[in-house]
C-alpha cells in the first residue's frame, strides 16, 4: 500500500485522539510509543504501541469513531495514513478481499467487545485469523476454476419439467445450472451461483445459461410439434440474479438470443425470487423493460420472506411461483392449504398464473389440483434431468 508522507510528531503526554473523535485516519508508529486508553482520560490502559506497529485503521475501514483515547507515551512520530489510502484501495479491491477484511473485522470487534469497543488498538499482525485467510484462498482459487469451468463448458443446464395440473402434460420447464467438476464431481448452483454472483462471472455465465436454456427450448418445441402441433407453446424458466439485471445490456442480450433461436420472448419466463425484490422502483423500470420485450416475468419462492405480498402490490407478475416449503407444510398444516387456495384465486383474478414447486407425492398433487394451482414441479413428476432424458417425455 503506497503510504503518505506525512508525518505528526507528538510530546510526551499530548493527546493524538479521544474517544468519539472522527476516525478520518491511520497510524503507523516511526518512533515512540503510544498508549491507548478505554476512556479520556488517562487511566484504564489498554495497549502500548510502540514503532512499526497500526493503530487506528478500524475505524477508518468501517468508518466508525474513535472508541478509544490515545496519549503519547514518550516523544512520538505517527506517519499518516489517510482515509482515502485504504478506503478507495478497499473499493476497488475483489470483492473476495473486502469479504475477508469484513469477517475479520467483526470476529475482532465481537472479540474485543466483550471487553471494550477498542477497536484503535489492532495491530492486524496481532489478529491475524488464519482460518480467515484460508478460507478467502479456497474461496479465490475456486472462483478461477470457476472461470476456466465455464469456459471449458462445464457449466451445464439440467431441466425440470412443469406439468400442467389439467392435462398432466408438460407445459414447460425450469433450466438449474450444474457445475460438472472435473474431481468434485456434481456441484450444486447454491454452492457455485453466489459465488459467480460476487465477481462478474454472473453476467457471463448468465447469458450461457440462457443461450443454452433457449437454444434446448427450440428442440423441445420442435420434438412437441411432430407429435401435436394444437397443445399450447412450451415455455422455459430461466432463473435471473439481481447482478443480472442490473448490466445495462441485459435485455438486449437476451432478446438477442431469443432471436437466435426463434424462440418468442413470451415463452421465457424470468425468474427472479422473492427476496431479490427490494428496491421497487429500480425493479419497475426492469420489469417495464422486461415487458416492452415480450418476456413473462415470475415471482419465484413465494411465500418464503414477509414482502410477497408487497411485491404482488407493487409489481406485475405473470406468474407466482410457491416456494417448496411453503408447498409441502399443506401436508402437516391445514391452514396452508387454505391460504395456498386464497393466494390462487387472488393470483386467477390478477391474471397470474401460478406454479407450486416442490410436489413429492400424488396426494399433495391432487390437493393443489383440487385448489386450482395450474403447474407442478416437483421429484413427484420429475426430478432435474437431462434434455435427452426428457425427450421420451414430451
Ligand atoms: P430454485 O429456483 O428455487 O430452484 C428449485 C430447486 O428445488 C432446484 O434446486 C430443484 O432441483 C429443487 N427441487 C425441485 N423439485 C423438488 C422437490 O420436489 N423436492 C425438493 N426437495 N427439491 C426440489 P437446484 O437445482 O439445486 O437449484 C438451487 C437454486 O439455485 C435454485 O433454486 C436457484 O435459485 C439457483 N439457480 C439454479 N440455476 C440457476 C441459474 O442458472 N441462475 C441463477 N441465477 N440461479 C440458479
Ligand atoms: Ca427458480
Ligand atoms: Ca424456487
Amino acid at each position: 500500500m503506497g503510504l503518505s508522507t506525512h508525518k505528526l510528531f507528538f510530546k510526551k503526554g499530548q493527546q493524538v485522539f479521544k474517544v468519539g473523535d472522527k476516525a478520518d485516519c491511520a497510524y503507523i508508529v516511526e518512533s515512540g510509543t503510544i498508549n491507548l486508553f478505554a476512556v479520556s482520560q488517562q487511566d484504564d490502559l489498554i495497549a502500548s504501541l510502540g514503532q512499526g506497529e497500526l493503530l487506528g485503521e478500524m475505524g477508518v475501514i468501517d468508518q466508525s469513531k474513535r472508541s478509544v483515547s490515545a496519549f503519547a507515551a514518550s516523544d512520538l512520530e505517527l506517519l499518516v495514513i489517510d482515509r482515502e489510502q485504504i478506503t478507495k484501495r478497499l473499493e476497488k479491491s475483489d470483492p473476495i478481499i473486502r469479504g475477508v477484511m469484513e469477517v475479520l473485522l467483526r470476529r475482532i470487534r465481537n472479540m474485543l467487545g466483550t471487553v471494550h469497543e477498542f477497536d484503535e488498538v489492532t495491530s492486524i499482525s496481532d489478529h491475524t485469523d488464519n482460518s480467515i485467510v484460508t478460507e478467502g484462498l479456497d474461496k479465490i482459487r475456486f472462483e478461477k476454476e470457476l472461470h476456466q469451468a465455464l469456459e471449458k463448458g462445464d457449466i451445464n443446464n439440467v431441466y425440470q419439467p412443469m406439468v400442467c395440473l389439467k392435462s398432466g402434460k408438460i407445459a414447460g420447464f425450469e433450466a438449474l445450472s450444474r457445475w460438472n467438476h472435473p474431481e468434485k464431481g456434481m456441484i450444486s448452483p447454491f454452492e457455485f451461483i453466489t459465488l459467480a454472483e460476487e465477481s462478474d462471472l454472473i453476467k457471463t455465465m448468465g447469458l450461457q445459461i440462457f443461450d443454452s436454456a433457449c437454444k434446448q427450448l427450440a428442440i423441445f418445441q420442435k420434438v412437441r410439434d411432430e407429435i401435436d402441433k394444437t397443445l399450447p407453446a412450451l415455455f422455459m424458466s430461466i432463473n435471473v440474479s439481481a447482478a443480472q439485471l442490473t448490466a445495462s445490456n441485459f435485455f438486449a442480450d437476451i432478446y438477442e438470443i431469443t432471436q437466435n433461436y426463434g424462440i418468442e420472448p413470451s415463452n421465457i419466463k424470468i425468474e427472479i425470487t422473492e427476496s431479490l425484490v427490494v428496491d421497487y422502483k429500480k425493479i419497475k423500470v426492469w420489469i417495464d423493460d422486461c415487458r416492452n420485450m415480450g418476456f413473462k416475468l415470475s415471482l419465484d419462492d413465494f411465500g418464503t420472506g414477509y414482502s410477497g405480498f408487497q411485491h404482488l402490490l407493487e409489481l406485475d407478475f405473470h406468474t407466482i411461483k410457491i416456494d417448496q416449503a411453503f408447498t409441502m407444510s399443506i401436508e402437516t398444516n391445514p391452514k396452508s392449504l387454505i391460504m395456498l387456495e386464497v393466494i390462487t384465486d387472488m393470483a386467477k383474478r390478477m391474471n397470474m398464473s401460478v406454479v407450486a414447486e416442490g410436489i413429492e407425492d400424488l396426494e399433495c398433487a391432487n390437493k393443489l389440483k383440487n385448489i386450482g394451482v395450474d403447474y407442478a414441479q416437483g421429484y413427484y413428476f420429475f426430478k432435474p434431468i437431462s434434455a435427452a432424458e426428457i425427450l421420451p417425455f414430451l
